[in-house]
């Protein structure tokens, strides 16, 4: 696999779309595929991209897109601040238009200059989980891991070198 390198997102959006069709295609294929070598392929690669690629050169994803919010990480955040769930709300969040909590701005209030998370204990379950490319049944987040290309330089090589490979 290619050593991941930094890209900002509007980099990376340009990238992505130049290949769009094309991986689409690819992730229709693989969708309707569902070969049952591409979660250990992807967590192979997700550990060598990690391994070479450090989430503090970058932060696209706390700068950009932020995560959507449950409950428990609605009370959790407001502990780790000591304010009341009420006026945590009140301050940071707001329902988007599915209806989801989200943080009302951008880049992530939480994120320090030096793309440190103030409250990574106690981050969202979303920061914890993202860029999924860990996760079991990939197959099921194809597309959500396309558009994820526009966003984390991760996933864009991740991409790049699973088109590489024989299906
Ligand atoms: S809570 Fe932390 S990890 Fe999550 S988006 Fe904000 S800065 Fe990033
Ligand atoms: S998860 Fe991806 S987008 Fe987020 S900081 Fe790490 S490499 Fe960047």
């Amino acid at each position: 696999m290619k050593k991941v390198t930094y890209r900002t997102p509007d980099e990376l959006k340009l990238l992505t779309n130049k290949t769009w069709q094309e991986t689409s295609a690819f992730v229709k294929k693989l969708k309707k595929k569902k070969p049952k070598n591409l979660d250990d392929t992807v967590h192979e690669l997700h550990v060598e991209a990690f391994a070479t690629f450090n989430c503090l050169d970058c932060a696209n994803c706390c700068k950009t897109i932020g995560p959507r919010l449950i409950d428990k990480d609605i009370e959790r955040l407001a502990k780790h601040l000591k304010m009341k769930v009420s006026d945590f709300t009140d301050q940071y969040i707001l329902t988007d238009e599915d209806g989801d909590y989200v943080f009302k701005d951008h880049p992530c209030p939480f994120l320090l200059p030096d793309n440190y998370c103030m409250v990574y204990e106690n981050r969202p379950r979303a920061c914890r989980e993202y860029p999924h490319t860990d996760r079991k049944r990939f197959y099921q987040i194809l597309p959500l891991s396309h558009k994820n290309c526009e966003t984390c330089p991760v996933v864009h090589e991740v991409f790049e070198e699973l088109k590489l490979r024989n299906w």
